[in-house]
């Protein structure tokens, strides 16, 4: 009794798979592309997945940090840039005020120079003076008495008198005059000298703010130097994490298959032109046995596809060319060779007829059968399998979306 419900229950079960999945067979699923994606080593690929966006990561900090003191060291040269135009300008002044000196040290020699020639010209009106005095009185006139005395008349000695008077007078004012010329020129020659040393002031004082805005310039060059030195530094470790990144990204590469000696081309869709599946890859009930069970591959149909050319997905070598009587009819199937360990087979049943024998090379493309319906097939479709180490998958998930 208990068995016997088991085994009807059973039976309902698999009529509503049947329902369910003849509704689903009608879906007619579109295929956008006809490339493969090949699967990877997930677990491998993602460690240096992880390793890529960690590098990527410190990269990018790095970056900041460059662009950080790439930022520093601009707004350091801008300040050594303002110190330089300040120096720059104070050193014009300074060579400004050298230029007064030199001028003014020329006007201090000239007035020496003048001088010096109005004190000769005061020795010489003394001289002048001292030896007219001595003639007077070496001449036998002693003293101004004599000269008086030795007058020959009244009217000699007023002349005489008045001569002496007159005499004395003239070198005296002349004196006087050159005393003051020399004074004057003394007194501007003073003037001279004060304006001088105010020059020299202002450029020692000047000096000593170029001394100051050097040194500072020099503070500057020197954190100028050392940001310099830490972005190469920092440009040195991008460098090395670049090269990771190459070296990850080729790991990344060569685990995806895109690099191995088979699979570097793109796969082929397996019928050219027809790209709807009237069943997809899964569990079903299968339409001529009745039975419950895997459909290993996918169902490639349409109008007017008997006959049509069937390629080989990829390059590989024929292992299958026949009918086996196992239900896929005339069937062929190809082994593409081991991608990352893994090897790939491909598998086309129900064809009309055989393109290929076993054994033979093929390249992706090449026509292996033509469209059919033999073996256990109601109506004419290419049945696909992939299989990887001799266990079926979805053929769809390799498909690029
Ligand atoms: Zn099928």
């Amino acid at each position: 009794m208990m068995f016997k419900n088991i085994s009807v229950l059973c039976k309902v079960l698999r009529r509503v798979c049947a329902c369910l999945l003849a509704v689903c067979a009608l879906c007619v699923i579109s295929v956008p592309g006809a490339s493969f994606v090949l699967p990877v080593k997930a677990e491998t690929l993602e460690e240096y997945k992880a390793k890529q966006n960690q590098l990527k990561a410190e990269e990018s900090e790095i970056k900041t940090e460059i662009s950080r003191l790439k930022n520093q060291a601009k707004s350091e040269q801008e300040k050594k840039d303002k110190l330089d135009a300040q120096v720059s300008n104070t050193k014009r002044q300074i060579e400004n005020l050298n230029g007064q000196i030199n001028a003014l040290n020329k006007d201090i020699i000239a007035k020496n120079a003048e001088v010096a020639a109005k004190e000769k010209e005061l020795e010489g009106i003394k001289e002048l003076f001292k030896q007219r005095i001595r003639s007077m009185y070496v001449s036998g006139q002693n003293n101004e008495l004599e000269v008086i005395l030795g007058a020959n008349d009244f009217a000699d000695f007023l002349a005489k008198t008045e001569l002496l008077r007159s005499v004395t007078e003239n070198d005296n004012k002349l004196m006087a005059q050159v005393t003051e010329a020399i004074a004057f020129l003394n007194e501007s020659k003073s003037e001279i000298e004060a304006n001088k040393s105010e020059v020299s002031a202002s450029r020692n004082t000047l000096k000593e703010k170029q001394a100051e805005l050097d040194g500072q310039i020099a503070e500057l060059q020197g954190a100028i130097s050392k940001l310099d030195g830490a972005i190469a530094q920092e440009n040195k470790h991008v460098k090395e994490i670049e090269g990771d990144l190459a070296d990850i990204s080729e790991q990344i590469k060569n685990l995806s298959g895109r690099n191995n000696a088979i699979f570097e081309r793109e796969f082929k869709w397996p019928v050219p032109g027809y790209y709807s599946l009237s069943s997809p890859y899964g569990y079903r009930v299968n339409p001529v046995s009745g039975v419950y069970k895997l459909h290993a591959g996918i169902d490639i149909s349409g109008g007017a596809i008997y006959g049509k050319p069937v390629v080989a997905a990829a390059d590989g070598i024929v292992i299958k060319a026949s009918d086996t009587g196992d239900g896929y009819g005339k069937c062929v199937m190809i082994d593409h060779g081991l991608n990352n360990g893994n090897r790939y087979v491909t598998l086309y049943g129900h064809n009309s007829a055989f393109n290929v024998s076993n054994g033979q090379t093929v390249k992706a493309g090449q026509t292996i059968a033509y469209i059919g319906s033999t073996g256990n097939s109601t109506g004419p479709h290419c049945h696909f399998e992939i299989r990887v180490n001799s266990s079926p998958v979805d053929p769809m998930q390799y498909f690029r979306k």
